[in-house]
């Protein structure tokens, strides 16, 4: 029997409202474009947003601490392996398979075309290479202070150099000495020669590690991954902090169900501020939109088809019922540009719509929202292989290997933050020797695509838990969902 209109409100209500949350965001934003607001009449409209961020990220630290230490510590040695070695090696096949969607794309539709850069009117310099990136991410899982791990992560940064013995350097810098000329088929036209001596200094780096502004939350999940290993293995001495966390991550999916009814409104002005901050749509180059356009077809193919399909073929159960249950996440993910504050709603969909179990989804989602990135790692093939295409760069088959290896790897160093797959897309651009200042090149849309691949980085996540429940459920069956002492009332 079909189910009332009335039953379908009722129960999806807010699925509903934050659909619409999005739509009214979009109509918003475009209208208020043309009154031209001023740059603080933005500020104020923002606030409600900014608002619905803030809440979001306030959950994530006692969120991932609580879920993976309760989590791990409720599965014996053997499980908890198991679980391991499953999903770490499923999320490196999937972001690898990503990076293939992506390269194939890129070279079917060949945004780059052939011809000279397009301006995109963006400046800017990137100087870190790929082995300061890698040294980066190692020492961001071993943070020296777990305090400071909260609201800070290691970021090597450029420095310029200073050597007063050089002749040539001032302040660290050079001059650059310019001739202009104008050149006809007859060679230069020596009348309209000049020399500029003074113009642009052209800076020498160095790099040095230093920190920057955000939580460090791969430092927190392998911290927190590993006291639950070791809380599971102390038994009865283990239970009261155990006990603790079981509690702190109940409380806190409490107040995500509170929350959550305030999202819809916070998504409208979240999604209506960005598109009064953006760029004119209409200067975006031709070549610009074609990449957009190849990410995010890359994009939508590994999202409606490999992903439901990996899911359909493991579990043989429905992926389209699977993912409407996870939508609100999706939704949340777009507005927000970060898989690491749509983590509370990951959880609330999994476990609430799904009835994925809460002990594998303890473990799956944070770490899978630390290191499981298909969005970023295809977006990162894609934009090397244009970047390459635009300089009209012959990548060899070696060289597209090394990108699909380094497309994996710089997603998995990629925090779960708005926009850091285009720090860590260095990597990848260094290790086929492209020019890193070309990142510049794609910055302007990367606000847009990052929503999206945001949401492919959520749902590959999500359907990580769905299968991983799936294959490890004799596992759980035999045992007991929680450590014996709980805060649990019913
Ligand atoms: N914003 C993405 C995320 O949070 C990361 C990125 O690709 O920039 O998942």
């Amino acid at each position: 029997m079909l189910a009332r209109p009335r039953d379908v409100c009722k129960r999806n209500g807010l699925l509903i409202l934050s659909v619409l949350s999005v739509v009214v965001g979009c109509l918003l934003g475009f209208f208020l474009r043309t009154k031209r607001l001023s740059e603080q009449e933005i500020n104020y409209f923002q606030f409600p947003g900014e608002l619905l961020m803030r809440i979001l990220k306030m959950l994530i630290l006692p969120l991932v601490v609580s879920s993976l230490m309760s989590g791990l510590a409720a599965l014996d040695a053997k499980t908890s392996s198991r679980l391991g070695f499953i999903t770490i090696a499923y999320y490196l096949w999937t972001t690898f398979v990503a990076v293939i969607v992506g390269i194939v794309m890129v070279s079917v539709i060949h945004p780059g075309g052939a011809a000279q850069k397009e301006n995109t009117g963006q400046n800017g310099k990137v100087i870190m290479s790929s082995a300061d990136a890698l040294l980066d991410l190692i020492r961001n899982m071993f943070p020296a202070n777990l305090v400071e791990a909260t609201f800070k992560q290691y970021r090597t940064k450029s420095v310029p150099v200073l050597n007063p013995s050089d002749p040539l350097s001032s302040e660290g810098t050079r001059n650059r000495i310019m001739i202009y000329g104008i050149q006809d088929e007859n060679g230069l036209n020596m009348q309209n020669f000049s020399l500029d001596m003074t113009p642009t200094p052209v800076v020498i780096y160095r790099s040095e590690p230093g920190a920057s502004e955000g939580m460090n939350v791969l430092g927190i999940v392998v911290f927190s991954a590993t006291m639950g290993i070791m809380l599971g293995r102390m038994g009865a001495s283990g239970v009261p902090v155990v006990s603790f966390c079981q509690c702190l991550n109940e409380s806190v999916m409490k107040i995500v169900g509170f929350a959550v009814w305030y999202f819809p409104f916070g998504i409208v002005f979240l999604i209506a501020g960005k598109i009064l901050e953006m760029d004119d749509p209409t200067a975006i180059g031709k070549k610009l939109g074609f990449y957009a356009i190849t990410v995010v077809c890359g994009l939508v193919v590994h999202g409606l088809f490999i992903l439901p399909l990996t899911y359909l073929f493991i579990t043989k159960k429905n992926p389209i019922v699977f993912i409407r249950g996870v939508l609100q996440a999706l939704l949340i993910a777009l507005a927000t540009s970060s898989s690491s504050a749509t983590l509370p709603i990951t959880f609330k969909c999994l476990l609430e719509n799904n009835h994925i179990d809460r002990r594998v989804a303890r473990f799956v989602l944070p770490v899978g929202a630390t290191i499981n990135m298909d969005g970023t790692a295809l977006y990162e093939a894609v934009a090397t292989i244009f970047i390459a295409q635009v300089n009209n760069y012959d990548l060899d088959f070696g060289q597209i290997i090394t990108i699909s290896i380094t497309a994996t790897a710089a997603s998995i160093g990629a925090a779960g933050i708005p926009q850091a797959g285009l720090v860590t897309m260095v990597i990848v651009l260094t290790s086929v020797g492209l020019p890193t200042d070309d990142i510049t090149l794609i910055i302007a849309v990367d606000w847009a695509l990052d929503r999206f691949r945001t949401m492919i980085n959520v749902l590959g996540d999500a359907i990580a838990a769905g299968i991983m429940a799936h294959i490890c459920r004799k596992d759980f069956a035999a045992q007991s969902d929680e450590v014996p002492i709980t805060c649990e009332t019913k």
